[in-house]
Protein backbone atom coordinates (compact mmCIF):
# COMPACT_ATOMS: atom_id res chain seq x y z
CA UNK A 1 0.00 0.00 0.00
CA UNK A 2 0.95 3.20 -0.63
CA UNK A 3 -0.67 7.10 -0.23
CA UNK A 4 -4.17 4.70 0.67
CA UNK A 5 -3.49 3.23 -2.69
CA UNK A 6 -3.19 -0.93 -3.20
CA UNK A 7 0.00 -1.24 -4.88
CA UNK A 8 -0.68 -5.19 -4.62
CA UNK A 9 -2.15 -8.15 -3.14
CA UNK A 10 -0.21 -11.25 -2.30
CA UNK A 11 -0.66 -14.50 -0.08
CA UNK A 12 0.44 -14.15 3.30
CA UNK A 13 3.64 -16.69 2.73
CA UNK A 14 5.01 -14.26 0.41
CA UNK A 15 4.80 -11.09 2.43
CA UNK A 16 7.93 -9.43 2.77
CA UNK A 17 9.59 -5.99 3.43
CA UNK A 18 10.87 -4.26 6.88
CA UNK A 19 9.47 -5.92 9.92
CA UNK A 20 7.36 -3.02 10.94
CA UNK A 21 5.49 -3.29 7.48
CA UNK A 22 4.10 -6.09 8.41
CA UNK A 23 1.28 -6.62 10.71
CA UNK A 24 -0.22 -10.16 11.71
CA UNK A 25 -3.94 -10.20 12.28
CA UNK A 26 -4.06 -13.19 12.83
CA UNK A 27 -6.93 -15.98 11.15
CA UNK A 28 -8.76 -13.43 9.88
CA UNK A 29 -10.48 -12.69 6.33
CA UNK A 30 -9.48 -9.73 4.61
CA UNK A 31 -11.82 -8.47 2.55
CA UNK A 32 -12.91 -4.93 1.07
CA UNK A 33 -14.77 -2.67 3.71
CA UNK A 34 -18.57 -3.24 3.61
CA UNK A 35 -20.47 -0.52 1.34
CA UNK A 36 -23.28 0.09 3.55
CA UNK A 37 -25.53 1.22 0.71
CA UNK A 38 -28.32 3.20 3.13
CA UNK A 39 -28.27 4.48 6.22
CA UNK A 40 -29.39 7.39 8.73
CA UNK A 41 -26.48 7.83 11.21
CA UNK A 42 -28.07 10.46 13.26
CA UNK A 43 -31.03 7.95 14.00
CA UNK A 44 -28.64 5.86 16.35
CA UNK A 45 -30.58 7.32 19.38
CA UNK A 46 -33.58 5.62 18.22
CA UNK A 47 -32.42 2.61 18.50
CA UNK A 48 -35.33 0.36 20.69
CA UNK A 49 -37.64 3.53 20.80
CA UNK A 50 -39.86 2.83 18.20
CA UNK A 51 -40.71 -0.91 18.49
CA UNK A 52 -44.02 -2.78 17.35
CA UNK A 53 -45.81 0.36 15.46
CA UNK A 54 -47.29 -0.08 12.14
CA UNK A 55 -44.96 1.63 9.15
CA UNK A 56 -46.86 5.03 8.81
CA UNK A 57 -47.53 5.54 12.61
CA UNK A 58 -43.92 4.71 13.11
CA UNK A 59 -43.02 7.47 10.87
CA UNK A 60 -45.23 9.43 12.69
CA UNK A 61 -43.80 9.12 16.21
CA UNK A 62 -40.17 8.84 14.31
CA UNK A 63 -40.88 12.56 13.68
CA UNK A 64 -42.40 13.70 16.76
CA UNK A 65 -39.16 12.18 18.34
CA UNK A 66 -37.06 13.90 16.38
CA UNK A 67 -38.57 17.18 17.48
CA UNK A 68 -37.20 16.95 21.14
CA UNK A 69 -33.06 16.81 20.14
CA UNK A 70 -30.90 19.96 19.64
CA UNK A 71 -28.04 20.57 17.10
CA UNK A 72 -25.49 18.94 19.52
CA UNK A 73 -27.79 15.47 20.39
CA UNK A 74 -27.78 15.05 16.19
CA UNK A 75 -24.02 15.38 16.12
CA UNK A 76 -23.68 12.97 19.00
CA UNK A 77 -26.35 10.55 17.83
CA UNK A 78 -24.56 10.72 13.90
CA UNK A 79 -21.15 10.17 15.32
CA UNK A 80 -22.31 7.24 17.29
CA UNK A 81 -24.03 5.89 14.25
CA UNK A 82 -20.39 6.21 12.59
CA UNK A 83 -18.54 4.62 14.73
CA UNK A 84 -21.15 1.69 14.92
CA UNK A 85 -20.53 1.53 11.61
CA UNK A 86 -16.36 1.79 11.02
CA UNK A 87 -16.15 -0.87 13.90
CA UNK A 88 -18.09 -3.65 11.94
CA UNK A 89 -16.20 -3.44 9.14
CA UNK A 90 -18.19 -0.49 6.92
CA UNK A 91 -15.72 2.26 5.09
CA UNK A 92 -18.37 3.82 2.70
CA UNK A 93 -21.92 4.80 3.46
CA UNK A 94 -24.57 6.14 1.67
CA UNK A 95 -26.50 8.45 4.20
CA UNK A 96 -29.70 10.22 3.94
CA UNK A 97 -29.55 13.07 7.12
CA UNK A 98 -32.03 15.47 7.84
CA UNK A 99 -30.70 17.37 10.84
CA UNK A 100 -27.44 17.55 8.60
CA UNK A 101 -25.65 15.85 11.26
CA UNK A 102 -24.67 12.39 8.99
CA UNK A 103 -22.10 14.98 7.16
CA UNK A 104 -19.83 16.04 10.65
CA UNK A 105 -20.21 12.39 12.35
CA UNK A 106 -19.22 10.37 9.46
CA UNK A 107 -16.47 13.20 8.88
CA UNK A 108 -14.91 12.71 12.48
CA UNK A 109 -14.54 8.63 12.53
CA UNK A 110 -13.39 8.97 8.80
CA UNK A 111 -16.04 7.49 6.32
CA UNK A 112 -16.14 7.73 2.83
CA UNK A 113 -19.23 7.66 0.95
CA UNK A 114 -22.18 10.47 0.07
CA UNK A 115 -24.24 12.14 2.48
CA UNK A 116 -27.49 13.18 0.71
CA UNK A 117 -29.46 16.18 2.68
CA UNK A 118 -32.92 15.13 2.62
CA UNK A 119 -35.98 17.10 1.39
CA UNK A 120 -39.63 17.05 2.55
CA UNK A 121 -42.41 19.17 1.07
CA UNK A 122 -45.33 17.75 0.54
CA UNK A 123 -47.73 20.71 1.75
CA UNK A 124 -47.70 24.12 0.21
CA UNK A 125 -46.36 25.61 3.44
CA UNK A 126 -43.55 26.38 1.79
CA UNK A 127 -43.22 27.55 -1.84
CA UNK A 128 -40.62 25.41 -4.27
CA UNK A 129 -38.50 28.44 -4.35
CA UNK A 130 -37.89 28.50 -0.71
CA UNK A 131 -37.68 24.75 0.00
CA UNK A 132 -34.68 24.78 -2.86
CA UNK A 133 -33.05 27.86 -0.97
CA UNK A 134 -33.10 25.92 2.28
CA UNK A 135 -31.76 23.28 0.51
CA UNK A 136 -28.89 25.51 -0.68
CA UNK A 137 -28.04 27.13 2.35
CA UNK A 138 -28.14 23.55 3.97
CA UNK A 139 -25.77 21.71 1.50
CA UNK A 140 -23.38 25.10 1.64
CA UNK A 141 -23.14 24.07 5.38
CA UNK A 142 -22.26 20.18 4.94
CA UNK A 143 -19.73 21.68 2.43
CA UNK A 144 -17.49 23.44 5.46
CA UNK A 145 -17.92 19.92 7.44
CA UNK A 146 -17.06 17.75 4.56
CA UNK A 147 -13.72 19.80 3.69
CA UNK A 148 -11.13 17.50 3.72
CA UNK A 149 -12.80 14.62 4.34
CA UNK A 150 -13.72 11.49 1.77
CA UNK A 151 -17.19 12.32 1.77
CA UNK A 152 -19.34 14.08 -1.07
CA UNK A 153 -22.78 15.82 -0.69
CA UNK A 154 -26.01 14.88 -2.67
CA UNK A 155 -30.02 15.16 -2.12
CA UNK A 156 -32.31 13.19 -0.91
CA UNK A 157 -35.92 13.85 -2.17
CA UNK A 158 -37.25 11.43 0.99
CA UNK A 159 -40.24 9.68 -0.99
CA UNK A 160 -43.07 9.95 -3.30
CA UNK A 161 -44.89 10.56 -0.31
CA UNK A 162 -43.85 13.26 1.29
CA UNK A 163 -42.37 15.41 -1.84
CA UNK A 164 -44.94 16.28 -3.98
CA UNK A 165 -44.61 16.51 -7.82
CA UNK A 166 -43.69 20.01 -8.39
CA UNK A 167 -40.96 19.88 -5.87
CA UNK A 168 -39.25 16.67 -7.24
CA UNK A 169 -39.17 18.70 -10.64
CA UNK A 170 -37.08 21.25 -9.05
CA UNK A 171 -34.84 19.23 -6.83
CA UNK A 172 -34.19 17.09 -9.80
CA UNK A 173 -33.17 19.94 -12.08
CA UNK A 174 -31.25 21.32 -9.03
CA UNK A 175 -29.18 18.47 -8.55
CA UNK A 176 -28.96 18.10 -12.33
CA UNK A 177 -27.36 20.88 -12.95
CA UNK A 178 -24.86 20.45 -9.60
CA UNK A 179 -24.14 16.87 -10.73
CA UNK A 180 -25.23 15.58 -7.55
CA UNK A 181 -26.55 12.31 -6.58
CA UNK A 182 -29.93 11.57 -5.55
CA UNK A 183 -31.57 8.82 -2.92
CA UNK A 184 -35.10 7.88 -2.59
CA UNK A 185 -37.47 5.77 -0.73
CA UNK A 186 -39.07 4.27 -3.56
CA UNK A 187 -41.55 1.12 -3.37
CA UNK A 188 -41.24 0.39 0.44
CA UNK A 189 -44.89 -0.03 1.24
CA UNK A 190 -48.22 -1.61 -0.49
CA UNK A 191 -49.55 1.44 1.11
CA UNK A 192 -47.45 3.20 -0.76
CA UNK A 193 -48.41 1.52 -3.90
CA UNK A 194 -51.96 1.98 -3.42
CA UNK A 195 -51.38 5.82 -3.15
CA UNK A 196 -49.72 6.07 -6.20
CA UNK A 197 -52.15 4.21 -7.98
CA UNK A 198 -55.58 4.52 -6.44
CA UNK A 199 -54.75 7.27 -4.46
CA UNK A 200 -56.31 5.25 -1.53
CA UNK A 201 -54.85 3.76 1.73
CA UNK A 202 -53.54 4.57 4.98
CA UNK A 203 -51.83 6.97 3.55
CA UNK A 204 -53.91 8.72 1.82
CA UNK A 205 -56.30 9.03 4.84
CA UNK A 206 -53.42 10.65 6.74
CA UNK A 207 -52.96 13.23 3.98
CA UNK A 208 -56.55 14.31 3.99
CA UNK A 209 -56.80 13.87 8.03
CA UNK A 210 -53.68 16.61 7.44
CA UNK A 211 -55.76 18.67 4.83
CA UNK A 212 -53.11 17.88 2.05
CA UNK A 213 -54.26 17.70 -1.46
CA UNK A 214 -53.14 14.73 -3.68
CA UNK A 215 -53.39 14.18 -6.75
CA UNK A 216 -53.20 10.56 -7.63
CA UNK A 217 -50.64 9.91 -10.37
CA UNK A 218 -52.05 6.51 -11.48
CA UNK A 219 -48.78 5.18 -11.59
CA UNK A 220 -46.11 3.35 -10.20
CA UNK A 221 -43.56 5.08 -7.85
CA UNK A 222 -40.89 4.46 -9.92
CA UNK A 223 -42.76 5.81 -13.19
CA UNK A 224 -43.77 8.59 -11.14
CA UNK A 225 -40.07 9.19 -10.35
CA UNK A 226 -39.08 8.90 -13.95
CA UNK A 227 -41.66 11.64 -14.99
CA UNK A 228 -40.22 14.24 -12.63
CA UNK A 229 -36.74 13.63 -13.43
CA UNK A 230 -35.56 11.76 -10.64
CA UNK A 231 -34.33 8.28 -11.90
CA UNK A 232 -31.48 8.93 -13.54
CA UNK A 233 -27.50 7.19 -13.65
CA UNK A 234 -26.98 9.30 -10.24
CA UNK A 235 -30.26 7.62 -8.46
CA UNK A 236 -30.47 5.39 -5.81
CA UNK A 237 -33.75 3.44 -4.88
CA UNK A 238 -33.72 2.72 -1.64
CA UNK A 239 -36.09 -0.72 -0.83
CA UNK A 240 -37.59 -1.95 -3.60
CA UNK A 241 -39.93 -4.02 -2.12
CA UNK A 242 -43.14 -4.02 -3.99
CA UNK A 243 -41.52 -3.52 -7.39
CA UNK A 244 -42.72 -5.18 -10.66
CA UNK A 245 -40.06 -6.56 -12.97
CA UNK A 246 -40.90 -4.03 -15.61
CA UNK A 247 -40.18 -1.06 -13.07
CA UNK A 248 -37.37 -2.82 -11.83
CA UNK A 249 -36.05 -2.55 -15.59
CA UNK A 250 -37.04 0.58 -16.31
CA UNK A 251 -35.18 1.99 -13.56
CA UNK A 252 -31.87 0.15 -14.06
CA UNK A 253 -32.32 1.31 -18.18
CA UNK A 254 -32.62 4.95 -16.87
CA UNK A 255 -29.16 4.20 -15.09
CA UNK A 256 -30.29 4.00 -11.30
CA UNK A 257 -29.10 1.77 -9.02
CA UNK A 258 -31.39 0.17 -6.24
CA UNK A 259 -30.40 -0.80 -2.52
CA UNK A 260 -31.74 -3.81 -0.94
CA UNK A 261 -32.31 -3.41 3.07
CA UNK A 262 -34.01 -6.76 3.98
CA UNK A 263 -33.79 -6.15 8.04
CA UNK A 264 -35.61 -2.86 8.13
CA UNK A 265 -38.36 -4.19 5.50
CA UNK A 266 -38.88 -6.85 7.66
CA UNK A 267 -38.93 -5.48 10.75
CA UNK A 268 -41.94 -2.73 9.60
CA UNK A 269 -43.38 -5.18 8.01
CA UNK A 270 -43.43 -4.53 4.82
CA UNK A 271 -42.42 -7.68 3.06
CA UNK A 272 -39.58 -9.11 1.38
CA UNK A 273 -38.17 -7.34 -2.28
CA UNK A 274 -38.11 -9.57 -4.99
CA UNK A 275 -34.41 -9.49 -4.76
CA UNK A 276 -34.22 -11.74 -8.44
CA UNK A 277 -36.21 -9.12 -10.22
CA UNK A 278 -33.41 -6.66 -8.85
CA UNK A 279 -30.64 -8.63 -9.77
CA UNK A 280 -32.12 -9.72 -13.17
CA UNK A 281 -32.81 -5.56 -13.71
CA UNK A 282 -29.13 -4.47 -12.97
CA UNK A 283 -27.23 -6.73 -15.30
CA UNK A 284 -23.64 -4.47 -14.55
CA UNK A 285 -24.37 -5.92 -10.75
CA UNK A 286 -25.25 -1.82 -9.14
CA UNK A 287 -27.75 -3.85 -6.36
CA UNK A 288 -26.12 -2.11 -2.97
CA UNK A 289 -26.82 -3.35 0.20
CA UNK A 290 -28.22 -1.34 3.35
CA UNK A 291 -28.88 -1.68 7.04
CA UNK A 292 -31.03 1.58 6.95
CA UNK A 293 -31.01 2.96 10.32
CA UNK A 294 -31.06 1.74 13.80
CA UNK A 295 -34.56 2.88 14.35
CA UNK A 296 -35.84 0.32 12.14
CA UNK A 297 -33.08 -2.40 11.84
CA UNK A 298 -31.69 -2.25 15.39
CA UNK A 299 -27.96 -2.13 14.04
CA UNK A 300 -25.57 -1.04 11.33
CA UNK A 301 -23.89 -4.81 11.34
CA UNK A 302 -23.55 -5.46 7.41
CA UNK A 303 -22.46 -9.00 8.25
CA UNK A 304 -26.32 -10.02 10.27
CA UNK A 305 -27.39 -7.90 6.80
CA UNK A 306 -25.95 -10.11 4.39
CA UNK A 307 -27.15 -13.40 6.50
CA UNK A 308 -30.84 -12.25 6.62
CA UNK A 309 -31.01 -11.39 3.33
CA UNK A 310 -29.79 -14.86 2.27
CA UNK A 311 -32.07 -16.71 4.49
CA UNK A 312 -35.14 -14.28 3.52
CA UNK A 313 -34.88 -14.81 0.19
CA UNK A 314 -34.34 -18.55 0.52
CA UNK A 315 -37.68 -18.67 2.88
CA UNK A 316 -39.84 -16.67 0.97
CA UNK A 317 -38.90 -18.39 -2.18
CA UNK A 318 -38.67 -21.60 -1.10
CA UNK A 319 -35.40 -22.00 -3.05
CA UNK A 320 -31.72 -22.70 -2.30
CA UNK A 321 -30.67 -21.13 -5.19
CA UNK A 322 -32.57 -18.37 -4.20
CA UNK A 323 -29.21 -16.36 -3.14
CA UNK A 324 -26.00 -17.71 -1.49
CA UNK A 325 -23.41 -16.23 0.85
CA UNK A 326 -21.30 -15.22 -2.09
CA UNK A 327 -23.66 -13.37 -3.90
CA UNK A 328 -23.97 -11.53 -1.08
CA UNK A 329 -20.92 -10.75 0.01
CA UNK A 330 -20.50 -9.13 -3.42
CA UNK A 331 -24.05 -6.71 -2.57
CA UNK A 332 -22.21 -5.85 0.23
CA UNK A 333 -18.87 -4.87 -1.44
CA UNK A 334 -18.77 -4.39 -5.07
CA UNK A 335 -22.54 -4.67 -5.51
CA UNK A 336 -22.90 -1.06 -3.61
CA UNK A 337 -19.36 0.61 -5.22
CA UNK A 338 -20.85 0.15 -8.15
CA UNK A 339 -24.41 1.69 -7.18
CA UNK A 340 -22.44 4.86 -6.00
CA UNK A 341 -20.32 5.37 -9.07
CA UNK A 342 -17.30 4.13 -7.02
CA UNK A 343 -16.22 0.91 -8.33
CA UNK A 344 -12.96 2.47 -10.22
CA UNK A 345 -11.97 3.48 -6.42
CA UNK A 346 -13.38 0.56 -4.21
CA UNK A 347 -15.47 -2.59 -4.06
CA UNK A 348 -12.72 -4.72 -4.71
CA UNK A 349 -9.20 -5.68 -3.09
CA UNK A 350 -6.75 -5.01 -6.39
CA UNK A 351 -3.98 -3.24 -7.43
CA UNK A 352 -4.60 0.50 -8.44
CA UNK A 353 -7.61 0.98 -5.79
CA UNK A 354 -7.70 2.93 -2.50
CA UNK A 355 -7.03 0.49 0.46
CA UNK A 356 -10.13 0.38 1.89
CA UNK A 357 -10.20 -3.03 3.69
CA UNK A 358 -11.97 -4.83 6.74
CA UNK A 359 -10.13 -8.03 8.75
CA UNK A 360 -12.86 -10.11 10.23
CA UNK A 361 -11.75 -12.76 12.86
CA UNK A 362 -12.57 -16.20 12.58
CA UNK A 363 -11.28 -18.29 14.69
CA UNK A 364 -13.86 -17.65 17.60
CA UNK A 365 -15.93 -20.11 19.10
CA UNK A 366 -18.83 -19.36 17.09
CA UNK A 367 -17.04 -19.66 13.39
CA UNK A 368 -14.63 -21.93 14.15
CA UNK A 369 -13.93 -24.54 12.25
CA UNK A 370 -13.40 -22.34 9.06
CA UNK A 371 -14.16 -24.83 5.95
CA UNK A 372 -14.94 -21.55 3.71
CA UNK A 373 -14.54 -18.23 4.45
CA UNK A 374 -17.14 -16.75 2.69
CA UNK A 375 -19.75 -19.34 4.45
CA UNK A 376 -18.35 -18.61 7.68
CA UNK A 377 -18.54 -14.88 7.03
CA UNK A 378 -22.30 -14.63 6.02
CA UNK A 379 -24.11 -17.36 8.03
CA UNK A 380 -21.54 -16.97 11.86
CA UNK A 381 -19.78 -14.22 11.92
CA UNK A 382 -20.82 -10.97 13.27
CA UNK A 383 -19.96 -7.07 13.43
CA UNK A 384 -18.14 -7.98 16.53
CA UNK A 385 -15.60 -10.50 14.69
CA UNK A 386 -14.46 -6.97 13.47
CA UNK A 387 -11.00 -6.67 13.90
CA UNK A 388 -9.46 -3.73 11.68
CA UNK A 389 -11.50 -1.45 9.18
CA UNK A 390 -9.17 0.64 6.95
CA UNK A 391 -10.34 3.30 4.89
CA UNK A 392 -8.14 5.05 2.80
CA UNK A 393 -4.71 3.36 3.91
CA UNK A 394 -5.90 4.61 6.87
CA UNK A 395 -7.09 2.29 10.22
CA UNK A 396 -10.62 3.70 11.84
CA UNK A 397 -11.18 0.95 13.99
CA UNK A 398 -8.45 -1.33 14.85
CA UNK A 399 -7.48 -3.30 18.30
CA UNK A 400 -10.97 -2.69 19.39
CA UNK A 401 -10.66 1.32 19.19
CA UNK A 402 -11.68 3.89 16.71
CA UNK A 403 -8.87 6.16 15.57
CA UNK A 404 -11.12 9.26 16.62
CA UNK A 405 -11.61 10.31 20.47
CA UNK A 406 -15.01 10.01 20.85
CA UNK A 407 -15.58 10.63 24.70
CA UNK A 408 -17.30 13.88 24.24
CA UNK A 409 -20.03 12.12 21.59
CA UNK A 410 -20.40 9.64 23.99
CA UNK A 411 -21.41 11.96 26.92
CA UNK A 412 -23.41 13.78 24.38
CA UNK A 413 -24.99 10.66 23.28
CA UNK A 414 -26.27 9.44 26.45
CA UNK A 415 -27.48 13.17 27.55
CA UNK A 416 -29.72 12.64 24.24
CA UNK A 417 -31.05 9.29 24.76
CA UNK A 418 -32.36 10.42 28.02
CA UNK A 419 -34.62 13.20 26.17
CA UNK A 420 -35.59 10.55 23.76
CA UNK A 421 -36.59 8.34 26.82
CA UNK A 422 -38.85 11.16 27.83
CA UNK A 423 -40.08 12.18 24.83
CA UNK A 424 -43.74 11.74 23.92
CA UNK A 425 -44.22 10.03 20.99
ZN1 LIG B 1 -34.20 5.13 4.92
Amino acid sequence: MEDGCIVDVRPWRSASGPATDVVDLGRCALLPAFVNAHTHLEYNVFRGRLEDIEFFPWIGALMALKASLTEPDWLASATMGAAEAAAGGTGTIADCTDAGAAAAGAATIGLRGVIHQEVFGIDGKQTVQETVAALDAKLARMAVALQGSLLTPAVSPHAPYTVRPELMSALARYAGDRGLRLCIHASESQAEGELMLRGSGVIARRLAERGIGWETPGATTVAHLARHGLVTNRTLLVHGVQVSRTDARAASQAGASWVHCPKSNAKLGNGVAPLWALRAACPTGNLGLGTDSAASNNGLDMLEEMRFAVLMQRASRRRIDAMDALQALEMATLGGARALGMADQIGTLERGKRADLTAIRLDRLHTAPCYDPASALVYAASARDVALTMVDGRPIWWRGRHAANLAAQRRQFRTAARKVSGAPR
